[in-house]
Formats: C-alpha cells, sequence, structure tokens
C-alpha cells in the first residue's frame, strides 16, 4: 500500500509513515487503545508513501488484551480514501470557482453600468456647452436662456462626479484585507462618521449593540461602508418627516454561526413594486440619488460569503440586515476581490 517491504517496515515507526500534520492526531488514537479508554478506533489519516507521495487513510484498529487488560497487540486496517478525498478537493475548488465567476459577472455589471452611468452626463454637458457657444455667437444672444443652460452643465458635472465618487469607493473595496474584526467598533466608527457630518438633531440613532460579540472575518473598511450607506439611506428615508420624530437604530447580535447587524428606521418604507430592484446597480428613487449604494454593498456582502437584505417593519419603515459569517467558525473567503 505505501510501497514498503514487512522487513522496511518493522524497522519504522508510525511518524516515519505519517504526515507530520497528522502524526499528533495518530499517537493521540492509539493512546486511546493503548491505556485502555477505547478498545477501538477508527479515525482519517495521511499516510506518506516511500515515493513522496500521499495516501488519505481510513484507519480502523482494534486493541487485543490479555485476561488483566493489559494490551497484547492491536489489529489495524487501513482503507485507501485518497480518491474520494481527491474528488472531495475538486469538488470544493469547482464551487469556489463558480462563487468567484459570479462575483466578477456581479462587478462586471456594476462597471459597465458604471461607463454607462457616466456617459450619460458627458453627452449631455457637451450638448448643453455647444449649444451655449452657437447662442453666445448669435447677435441678440439670449443671455437667460445660455444661463439656465450653463446652470444644466453644473449639475450634469456634479452627477458625473459623484457617480466617480462612488466608483472610488468600489476601488477601495478592490482590494480585500481580512482579519478578525469586531462588529461593534465598525458600527460605532461609521456612526461617528454620520454624526459628525450630521446638522445638530437632524436625527437621532440608537445603538442597541449586543455586549458580548464574536469577531468576524471581514474586511473593516469594506463593512464600515456598507454601515455608512445604510444609515444614509434610513436619514433619507425620514427626510420628509418632522425632525422630531426622525430616529434609527443600529442593532447587533449574534445568531448562531452569524453575526448580524440591523439598521431598522421609521422612514417611508419601501414601495412594493421596488422591493426586487433595490440592489439592482443605478436603481434609485431620489431625484439626487445614483443607485450605486446599495449594489456596491451587495458585492461587499457577496465578497464576505455574507447576505444583505431587507424587510418592511410592522410600524412602517425598513430594516436592512446585514449578516456575517463568525470568525471562529469561518473556512476563509473563498476569492479575494478584485482578483
Ligand atoms: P441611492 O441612495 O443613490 O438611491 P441606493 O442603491 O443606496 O442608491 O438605494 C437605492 C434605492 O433603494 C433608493 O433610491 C431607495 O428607493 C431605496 N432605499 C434604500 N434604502 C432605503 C430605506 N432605508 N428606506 C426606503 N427605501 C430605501
Amino acid at each position: 500500500m505505501l510501497g514498503y517491504s514487512a522487513n522496511e517496515l518493522k524497522s519504522m515507526g508510525i511518524a516515519d509513515i505519517t504526515h507530520p500534520d497528522d502524526v499528533k492526531l495518530s499517537f493521540n488514537q492509539l493512546r486511546n487503545l493503548k491505556e485502555g479508554t477505547k478498545d477501538r478506533v477508527t479515525f482519517e489519516k495521511r499516510f506518506v508513501r516511500k515515493n513522496g507521495s500521499l495516501l488519505h487513510g481510513r484507519l480502523s484498529a482494534t486493541a487485543n488484551r490479555d485476561a488483566r487488560g493489559a494490551l497484547t497487540s492491536t489489529v489495524s486496517i487501513v482503507e485507501d480514501i485518497t480518491a474520494t478525498k481527491k474528488a472531495e478537493a475538486r469538488l470544493a475548488e469547482h464551487q469556489d470557482e463558480l462563487v468567484h465567476a459570479q462575483r466578477i459577472a456581479t462587478l462586471g455589471e456594476l462597471v459597465s453600468g458604471i461607463a454607462h452611468e457616466l456617459n450619460q452626463p458627458l453627452t449631455a454637458i457637451e450638448n448643453f456647452a455647444s449649444g451655449s457657444i452657437r447662442r453666445l455667437r448669435e447677435p441678440q444672444a439670449d443671455l437667460g436662456l445660455i444661463n439656465d443652460t450653463l446652470a444644466k452643465v453644473v449639475n450634469q458635472t456634479r452627477r458625473a462626479s459623484e457617480v466617480i465618487r462612488h466608483l472610488r469607493d468600489l476601488s477601495r473595496s478592490g482590494a480585500s484585507h481580512f482579519a478578525p474584526v469586531d462588529v461593534n467598533r465598525i458600527v460605532k466608527g461609521a456612526v461617528e462618521l454620520i454624526a459628525m457630518g450630521a446638522r445638530p438633531g437632524e436625527y437621532d440613532i440608537a445603538l442597541q449593540l449586543s455586549p458580548s460579540m464574536p469577531d468576524v472575518m471581514a474586511d473593516a473598511i469594506q463593512i464600515e461602508q456598507v454601515i455608512l450607506n445604510l444609515v444614509r439611506n434610513a436619514g433619507d428615508a425620514m427626510a420628509s418627516m418632522p425632525v422630531s420624530d426622525r430616529r434609527d437604530i443600529v442593532s447587533s447580535a449574534t445568531n448562531g454561526a452569524h453575526v448580524i447587524v440591523s439598521v431598522i428606521d421609521h422612514g417611508c418604507g419601501v414601495h412594493r413594486d421596488h422591493a426586487d430592484k433595490l440592489f439592482d446597480s443605478f436603481f434609485t428613487t431620489k431625484h439626487d440619488g445614483i443607485g450605486m449604494g446599495l449594489s456596491i454593498c451587495r458585492w461587499i456582502m457577496e465578497n464576505h460569503d455574507g447576505r444583505i437584505w431587507h424587510t418592511a417593519n410592522p410600524n412602517g419603515g425598513t430594516t436592512f440586515r446585514v449578516e456575517l459569517v463568525r470568525a471562529d467558525l469561518e473556512r476563509g473567503p473563498t476569492a479575494t476581490a478584485g482578483s
């Protein structure tokens, strides 16, 4: 099985035929037989063949004992499960490739949308500006009309620079740096940033953070960007309400293997016809909106093997939730963003 002769094996120990990372496991399992805590053990380990290649084996060992219970010999059977293990690894790799391809597709869709979205204001700016030049050359130039047209140029320029601002946010999300992070700290940082930008009394953000939160494996800047976006949107949803009624809650909690951050607002709510479109690139209902915020949030959450979704509150308003996997249970992001 391993390529050694019976004679060669006689002079070899467990460590000589075992992958270094599995030596401790092998000794621990066999100690159970020696010390009498178990009469039979079954475990999987990697053997090293004489030619250096690996053999994945399922080893079952049974103890033979004398009348006093002392170990006299062990009988071991090794089943070669290398082919099964290789098939499992191939499947996992294939699944990772699929997830990666899906992320690239989402990013590609976003980027081609951005190109389209930038092209529109640029074309408009060109038309308005050349129209104004033509009018200025006329002997009786209508300065009022030219003034209006130039105001439109300014508007379109603002729109283009807003798209570029989002693009910069996105490129900041490009190279991911995953590390165990405390979600509560990220939430507090994001809310502080918002509070610094808000005018006094503009709205009230209450924090309901669970005191004992496990770390999540995440890119802190990207997750902060998600929270910032959700809290800003919550503020926008309450913009038409009296200042005294504007309040939202950011809460954190653990739910099994996951950590969940919720942003709960008491704003206008999501129209039934729009509920499925919110995360689409460039979907917006705001007159000055771009519609990239939530699609970037969705992309970031996919990059974290996490989720983002929204539900209507029973008493009005909307709750957006983001779900991340606890760092102690995380098997690691399957692909690096932008790679
Ligand atoms: P933008 O803020 O530029 O419109 P987003 O992608 O962040 O882009 O949001 C898309 C749309 O989702 C918004 O225009 C709005 O209609 C809806 N939306 C997002 N958050 C909320 C919320 N908290 N309450 C109601 N509607 C929301």
